[in-house]
């Protein structure tokens, strides 16, 4: 029995003229997701898309589970593929949902025949086909309400398709029809999970972090690019900057007034990540900040931070919760990996009573004070190291 599967598009049944574009883009993501297990057919028809193993042994539990993944997806199927002709959709029904059948005790049979020349219509399929299994499975009664299994039988241009019900889709819309931005990536809960949910509305990322060796370790790195690896499924492949931020970091501890220290760090990492912005043609910024989470994510803090540079700051996780966000990190497995103790460059030599009202004009002259602090952000930016992440 030949598989495929099917799938029903998301949001981008509603984008009108642009809807080729957004849907040329998701195939070519589901293309590259499968790419590694075999050759696959995938094309659309009407508002459908089709994937289509091309060769024999290919796991499709396995290709599932990825497509599952791919933003932009309402739903999809896995579902057999028969002749259109009446006694072939019967025999390969028996056959293909034997095991289910077998296991409910109730059942109807829905049709969809898109191909109006197929003979029979659909009151005639659903009939005869369900009166066929009931035949067949002597322990099945028909439920039309509430059923247990509902076969599908669909009638389409090319042939026709035997399955028991949707699995939902990942949703969202497909990655990098909503451009580019660079994700601030900490080793923590919260960042990953604001990759997620800005992955799901399209936009396709690159990574950045900061490292301070020795003050942080090799381990924190390594669970940073274990991070972006888990997020691949989502983002697809991703480039992370590693930046090496200890001469920056100890010169704004050295230099400043203490109680700024962290506002004035992350100004400076935002203006870093606004150079690699330049480098991967990224118009955003991402956080992974939860408004009044800790100091550095009070309203003012985050003004004093968002007026480093230019680039718009996007924020996904800031009106939730952390029980929300641990929910979602939880569901794309970062969780386990972000928990990992690892000392992290903002958890350093961090102020026992930090401003949580910093006002720009304090900040703007403690930095006037660093004259040498550009040329050290400048080095770090120059210094990052790029490791390709990728599925
Ligand atoms: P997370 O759980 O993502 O680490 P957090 O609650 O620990 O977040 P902070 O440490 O204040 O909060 O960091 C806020 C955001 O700043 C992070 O979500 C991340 O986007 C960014 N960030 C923090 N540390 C780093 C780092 N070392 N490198 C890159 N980005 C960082
Ligand atoms: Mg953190």
């Amino acid at each position: 029995m030949k598989e495929l599967i099917l799938i029903k598009n998301g949001e981008i049944a509603l984008k009108g003229l642009n809807r080729t574009t957004f849907e040329d883009v998701l195939l070519k993501n589901i293309r590259r997701k499968l790419a590694d297990l075999g050759k696959f057919r995938c094309y659309k028809a009407q508002s459908t898309m089709y994937i289509e193993p091309q060769e024999d042994g290919i796991d499709l539990d396995e290709a599932v589970d990825r497509v599952r993944k791919v933003f932009g997806i309402a739903a999809l199927t896995r579902a057999c593929i028969v002749e259109k002709d009446f006694e072939d959709i019967k025999a390969k029904t028996v056959e293909y949902l034997k095991e289910t059948l077998s296991e409910a005790s109730t059942f109807k049979v829905e049709a969809k025949r898109s191909d109006k020349t197929f003979p029979m219509n659909t009151p005639q399929i659903c009939t005869e086909l369900g009166g066929y299994l009931l035949e067949q499975f002597p322990g099945l009664t028909v439920d039309v309400h509430n059923p247990q299994v509902t076969v599908m039988v669909e009638i389409r241009d090319f042939a026709a398709y035997i399955h028991a019900g949707q699995i939902e889709g990942a949703g969202g819309m497909p990655v990098s029809t909503s451009g580019r931005a660079m994700l601030l990536v900490s080793g923590g809960i919260d960042s990953p999970v604001a990759a997620y949910m800005m992955a799901k509305r399209g936009l396709s990322l690159a990574c950045v972090h900061f490292a301070s060796p020795p003050y942080t370790s090799e381990r924190a790195r390594m669970k940073v690019l274990t991070l972006a690896k888990k997020l691949t499924p989502y983002t697809g492949n991703l480039n992370v900057y590693v930046v090496p931020y200890t001469a920056a970091q100890e010169h704004i501890r050295d230099n400043a007034p203490e109680d700024l220290f962290t506002v004035l760090m992350r100004r400076s990492m935002m203006r870093i990540t606004r150079v690699l912005c330049e480098k991967e043609g990224a118009d955003a910024i991402v956080t992974g900040e939860s408004l009044a989470q800790v100091a550095s994510q009070t309203l003012k803090a985050i003004a004093c931070t968002d007026a480093a540079q230019s680039l718009p700051v996007l924020r996904p996780c800031i009106g939730m919760d952390k029980t929300e966000i641990t929910d979602i990190a939880r569901k794309i497995d970062t969780y386990e990996t972000s928990i990992l103790p690892y000392e992290d460059c903002c958890t350093i030599f961090t102020p026992p009573h930090p401003k949580t009202k910093p006002h720009l004009d304090e900040i703007e002259a403690a930095e006037a004070g660093m004259p040498g602090l550009a040329e050290l952000e400048a080095q770090a930016a120059a210094q990052a190291e790029v490791v390709y992440v990728n599925l």
